[in-house]
């Protein structure tokens, strides 16, 4: 038979599933022998139960109340006797701590002559008055939904009336008649009394907790961390214990190392005579923990000796609450404490140094998002006022710069050394180069997958984005935020890591994460900065244990050099997209435009020494190590002008009276001939290079002629040519035979023997489940995951990702974007099809991938899972898949630790 109800002394750490977080940990702490006042948890399993049916499990209440009698026996005090009654708490506590699902409800079993019972003597009227007034008003807003506001409403007047300053300064009478209009709130606002019956107020409690899994705050913060919705949560009723019994008693909280830095030492806040949340509320002003020592000395040594305890046992920064009732010290919760990624590598260090963890364990402890926000510089928190407006916080770091509204604009300021801040309703790949320009993009509009989002953490840029308070006014070239409005050359500060943005210049403090990284990352000087020997120690491990190599996608040689320095070792994927852009377009639009072969020819010639110079620089900067060129990717006719502008041009012209631009003439017929309706699904990729002749042969000649001149440079180039969106093995087999021919003609022509491998992406389902006979023309598979990720789910990413994603991730289809991290059991399966198939047909066959998502801490695991061999991201993204491959090179290995 199932069961729902378990006492603390039969949990324990390791049934968090069930017990939820905090049962789990009340359990254990009762196992460790700490003082926790009893009680008993009812578990996830019967709150899943009541969200699938509407209803409490048969027999829920049987089980409750069998569990009550026992807290009533050995407690030697009743629910609800009229004589000192025994009181409860009502706490929820899922899984994963989550805030969002209702308030833990205190004080529960009081009632009018229960009141009177736990008052007993004049001297405790005060407190047992304060304890019902905290039950009616927190029971009438988490249980019978009464806002708020109106039982504040009542206490700050009454407050004003006596003119003090908070409810610890009134008295038994005051409280008596508080309560009183409580109560005529609550039967005014839900037509219901409050309930007397202390059963029913347990009850009640207990289905309010589970129905709260479902609360709006609760659904929203699952959905931003990821936790899954079926879940539920745990419910712990305890026996109260009383912080608010006088000034010998007291609540708190306390840390066992400093969560923001990760120093060592006890850390708290201490509030005398108060109860439950009152020391975080903010109502009263909590003093820090030194004063328990000076008021309690012996409670203050017992709670010191606790920590240790619940540290060493733990083995890791707990974060615990604690009441002092008269002298008597009650542990209330604790739970390995959330830390700023600072304190997380901090923490792991020092634990390693103390001989608690291996150098692995604390490998495991730190992650590459906290890595990814080390490395940017931040605000100086003190230096910031109000923000302007809040979005999404999509592309962490602080940036400063002066507003500017179009891309153009933001390249010509920048051009003139200025730093901007580019701010747009979205972003759409017309807006590019003023990105790249600028330090930090904001937009209006979109989410943590918008355009904006993506392209600026590719490029390491500050983002913030959706922050529906701007109205952005393009052609105006200013925005309002509220009644501020902001012109262009206006300066801002975008906070990307907290999702700010500021009116003028916040102070800005450097990060010594990214110095280190740019100084090439090797051993850190003597009196480096305590955090650089942090991460320096975990990047050796992470190098040193994991399978997955790093590379990197760069396609200048800057990003090459940096890409370097960070740690890759290779190009993953050098696009050559910009190699036909810029005034490099004239060719382009002459070889679309050639009348005959000999014309095209004339203009891939042109290309021909351009390109060649970009490849031999590239490689120079990756010398040594692998360089995969992607053939061009993208549809012709994105380098060509607008059609909407060239018939404008073509329109004015005839409408004058003028013969228009013959050229215009003819790009508009080109620009329309080549039109498509899904770019996405056209004339891309390895269908290009078939139907465009002298396309490929062009670009493996200059990649050929840079290794050439690169080996007699005395270099080491290791280029390797990729095909994009091959779907059959015949059109790999075609472009393969035709980039052999130009590689045997450049080495018969230099007298330099040029072997570049030949291999493919695979971006299309079809690709991934033909992979077998793919790869027996392919020396390399590289998995491009968001041409797969359109292609699998059939999404056009810059179609889905504004329109329809926030409800797709608000209705739970996804949990997270698949285009951030990797969908495992569609796209994933593909990939896992294709390396099986793939290295069956030929083996050794390399994989990799160079999607985005080889740069994503939630996705390089799988890769590593899936056995590829390497992951390629951004430059940025090099440490943070580095860190990630260690982290997953570990996982499964069973921690033999320390200790
Ligand atoms: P949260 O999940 O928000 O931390 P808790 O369940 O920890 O909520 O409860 C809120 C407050 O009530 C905490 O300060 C806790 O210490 C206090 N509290 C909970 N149970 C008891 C109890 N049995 N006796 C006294 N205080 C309690
Ligand atoms: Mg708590
Ligand atoms: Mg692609």
């Amino acid at each position: 038979m199932v069961r729902y109800v378990y006492d603390f002394a039969e949990g324990g750490r390791d049934r968090a599933d069930l017990l939820g977080g905090k049962g789990a940990n009340l359990a254990e702490m009762v196992r460790m022998g700490l003082p926790v006042p009893p009680g008993f948890t009812i578990t996830t399993e019967a709150c899943r139960v009541f969200l699938e049916t509407g209803a409490p499990p048969p027999g829920l209440d049987g089980e409750i109340a069998a569990h009550l009698a026992r807290l009533e026996q050995a407690a030697g005090r009743r629910l609800g006797q009229v004589d000192d009654p025994l009181l409860l708490s009502v706490r929820s506590g899922a899984r994963y701590s989550m805030p969002g699902m209702m308030e833990t409800i205190l004080d529960i079993g009081l009632n009018e002559y229960a009141v009177l019972g736990l008052a007993k003597s004049p001297a405790r009227e005060r407190f047992a008055w304060d304890s019902y007034r905290r039950l009616v008003q927190m029971f009438g807003t988490t249980v019978m939904g009464v806002d708020e506001a109106l039982f504040e409403d009542v206490l700050r007047s009454v407050e004003h009336q006596h003119h003090v300053v908070d409810e610890a300064h009134l008295d038994a009478c005051d409280l008596i008649r508080i309560v009183e209009t409580f109560k005529d709130v609550v039967k005014e606002q839900t037509g219901e009394d409050f309930p007397e019956d202390p059963h029913e107020q347990l009850r009640r409690a207990v289905l309010a907790v589970f129905g709260s899994w479902n609360a709006e705050r609760a659904r929203v913060y699952r959905r931003r961390e990821h936790i899954p919705d079926g879940l539920g949560t745990a419910v712990t009723v305890q026996t109260m214990v009383f912080g608010n019994r006088g000034e010998d008693s007291g609540s708190g909280v306390a840390f066992t190392r400093d969560p923001s830095t990760g120093a060592p030492g006890v850390y708290g806040d201490y509030l005398p005579n108060a109860q439950g949340e009152d020391v975080v509320s903010g109502t009263r002003d909590a003093v820090p923990l030194e004063e328990l020592r000076r008021r309690d000395p012996a409670s203050y040594d017992e709670l010191c000796g606790h920590l240790r305890r619940l540290e060493e046992h733990y083995r890791d920064l707990c974060d615990i609450e604690f009441t002092v009732e008269r002298g008597t010290l009650w542990m209330l919760q604790t739970r390995i404490g959330k830390r700023t990624a600072q304190a997380a590598f901090a923490i792991a260090g020092q634990l390693v140094d103390e001989g608690v963890i291996s150098v692995d364990e604390a490998l495991r402890r730190v992650d590459g998002e906290g890595l990814a926000r080390l490395m940017f510089p931040r605000f100086d928190a003190a230096g910031a006022g109000e923000p302007l407006a809040r979005g999404v916080a999509a592309s962490p770091g602080a940036a400063v710069g002066v507003a500017v509204f179009d891309s153009a604009e933001a390249v010509r300021r920048a051009a003139a050394g200025e730093h901007v801040v580019l701010v747009r309703p979205e972003t759409t790949p017309d807006d590019l180069p003023g990105m790249v320009a600028a330090q930090a993009v904001l937009t209006s509009r979109g989410g943590k997958t918008s355009h904006a989002a993506v392209v600026a953490r590719g490029m390491g840029k500050v983002c913030v984005c959706g922050a529906d308070a701007l109205a952005v006014d393009v052609r105006g070239r200013r925005f309002s935020a509220g009644d501020v409005t902001v012109e262009e050359g206006t300066v801002l500060s975008v906070d990307g890591s907290d999702g700010l943005v500021y009116e003028g210049a916040v102070p800005l403090v450097d990060s010594v994460v990214m110095r280190y990284f740019e100084d090439g990352g090797g051993p850190p000087a003597e009196d480096a900065e305590q955090v650089v020997r942090d991460v320096h120690r975990l990047m050796e491990r992470a190098d040193a244990v994991r399978r997955l190599e790093v590379r990197a996608n760069a396609d200048t040689p800057e990003d090459a050099a940096r890409a370097r320095r960070f740690g890759a070792r290779g190009i993953g994927l050098c696009r050559t997209e910009h190699m036909f852009l810029g005034e490099r377009r004239a060719y382009v639009e002459a070889m679309i435009l050639a009348a005959d072969d000999a014309g095209r020819d004339a203009a891939l010639a042109e290309l021909l020494p351009l390109q060649r110079r970009d490849f031999a620089a590239i490689l120079e900067a990756m010398d040594g190590l692998p360089v995969t060129v992607r053939l061009l990717d993208p549809p012709l006719h994105e380098f060509l002008p607008d059609r909407t502008e060239l018939a404008v041009r073509v329109a004015r012209a005839e409408a004058s009276g003028r013969e228009p631009d013959p050229r215009d003439t003819a790009l508009l017929a080109a620009v329309t001939r080549m039109r498509e309706e899904n770019p996405m699904l056209g004339l891309r990729g390895v269908r290009i290079g078939l139907v465009v002749p002298g396309l490929v042969a062009t670009q493996v000649r200059a990649l050929a002629e840079a290794v050439v001149e690169r080996v007699r440079a005395g270099g080491a180039p290791r280029a390797q040519v990729m095909v994009p969106l091959v779907g059959s093995v015949t059109e790999l087999h075609l472009v393969r035979e035709e980039v052999e021919r130009v590689l045997a003609e450049v080495s018969r022509a230099s007298g330099v023997a040029v072997e570049c491998p030949v291999g493919t992406m695979i971006e299309l389902p079809r690709a991934a489940l033909t992979a077998g006979r793919i790869a027996r023309d392919a020396d390399f598979f590289s998995f491009g995951t968001n041409d797969l990720t359109q292609t699998t789910w059939g999404f056009s990413r810059d179609d889905v990702e504004a329109a329809f994603f926030p409800a797709y991730l608000d209705k739970g289809v996804f949990d997270a974007s698949p285009f951030e991290t990797l969908d495992r059991e569609g796209v994933g399966r593909l990939v896992e099809l294709a390396v099986a198939e793939g290295r069956a047909a030929r083996p050794g066959l390399e994989t990799g991938v160079c999607g985005e998502h080889g740069g994503d801490p939630g996705s390089v695991g799988f890769f590593h899972d899936a056995g590829l061999d390497y992951v390629s991201c951004s430059p940025f993204r090099v440490p943070v898949a580095r860190l990630e491959a260690g982290r997953a090179a570990l996982r499964g290995v069973s921690g033999s630790d320390a200790r």
